[in-house]
């Protein structure tokens, strides 16, 4: 078996991410790339990249290991250079080292089956079944009749490869943020039904969250993506760049606004007051 000294990676072609990890080299992201997308999923982003609302946020500022989600500029500029351009970011190699194919996850639906069970699991204990629901077989909670959700189909995921430092059509290129987001991005529009849902179900629900519901992407992981409500995700990106000015505006009840209340795991809260001020893109 190779050692991961053997596998080249400075020059095409590059290695697949399943062939790092078969030798146990772990991956993770370069600077400045895909942590600095502002990256919507919404009831109206459709598809196509050029109007998804797709924005890059200011790495600069006092601290610039977190990105400014105030500070955003478009991923594709329709306005400059005739055709339109995408923002310089969109070359960089999304991982180091550098990989030619990567397998990305759609965690939350991907859990969406564990978190049912999470839900329900007190309802299943013998002496909470109730007979008639146990006599209408697998599909349902058999102990409140709840429907179990659809099985994702596989392991829901897709698989991106890389075009970066070689010719057009040369295989064994690196996986690019464009490689990345072009590939990903119509496949999350596609599964956001299934993604309310397992939210909604992960939140302790057991109907989807509502269709308008505004979410962004989070790129905290290569290869599993999850998402956050748009306030949530908003909130906890201005946290980490000025954890001073966030705890002292939870000590100023002035600076208090109703995006402070934040869940154990900076998560989703079916909280009536979290679904007031949205603003759209
Ligand atoms: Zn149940």
């Amino acid at each position: 078996m190779a050692s991961p000294a053997n596998i080249p990676h400075n020059q095409p072609p590059y290695p697949t991410q399943a062939a790092l990890q078969a030798v146990k080299q772990h991956i993770s992201h370069t600077p400045d790339a895909l942590k600095l997308l502002f990256w919507p999923l919404n009831a109206d982003t459709g598809p196509a990249l050029e109007t998804s609302g797709l924005k890059v946020m200011a790495a600069a500022g006092p601290n610039p290991k977190y990105p400014d989600p105030d500070v955003r500029v478009p991923y594709y500029d329709a306005a400059a250079g005739g055709a339109g351009v995408w923002h310089p970011i969109s070359k960089l190699p999304v991982s180091a080292p550098k990989v030619s194919e990567l397998v990305v996850q759609a965690w939350d639906v991907a859990d969406w089956a564990r978190g049912w069970e999470d839900l329900h699991w007190e309802h299943e204990l013998e002496d909470n079944r109730i007979p008639e629901y146990v006599a209408r077989g697998e599909g349902i909670c058999h102990g409140c009749g709840v429907a179990r959700p659809p099985a994702p189909k596989g392991d829901v995921s897709i698989v991106v490869r890389g075009t970066g430092g070689v010719s057009e059509g040369e295989d064994g290129g690196f996986v690019t943020v464009h490689d990345y987001v072009s590939t990903v991005h119509p496949w999350l529009v596609g599964l956001r039904g299934d993604i309310l849902g397992a939210v909604g179900t992960a939140s302790g629900n057991d109907d989807p969250l509502p269709v308008e519901t505004e979410l962004i992407v989070s790129c905290r992981l290569l290869d599993k993506l999850s998402v956050q409500k748009r306030e949530d995700w908003i909130r906890n990106a201005r946290k980490q760049r000025s954890p001073d000015d966030f705890i002292s505006s939870l000590r100023d009840p002035s600076q208090q606004s109703g995006e402070a209340y934040l869940g154990p795991f900076g998560g989703f809260h079916p909280d009536p007051f979290m679904q007031q001020g949205r603003r759209r893109e």
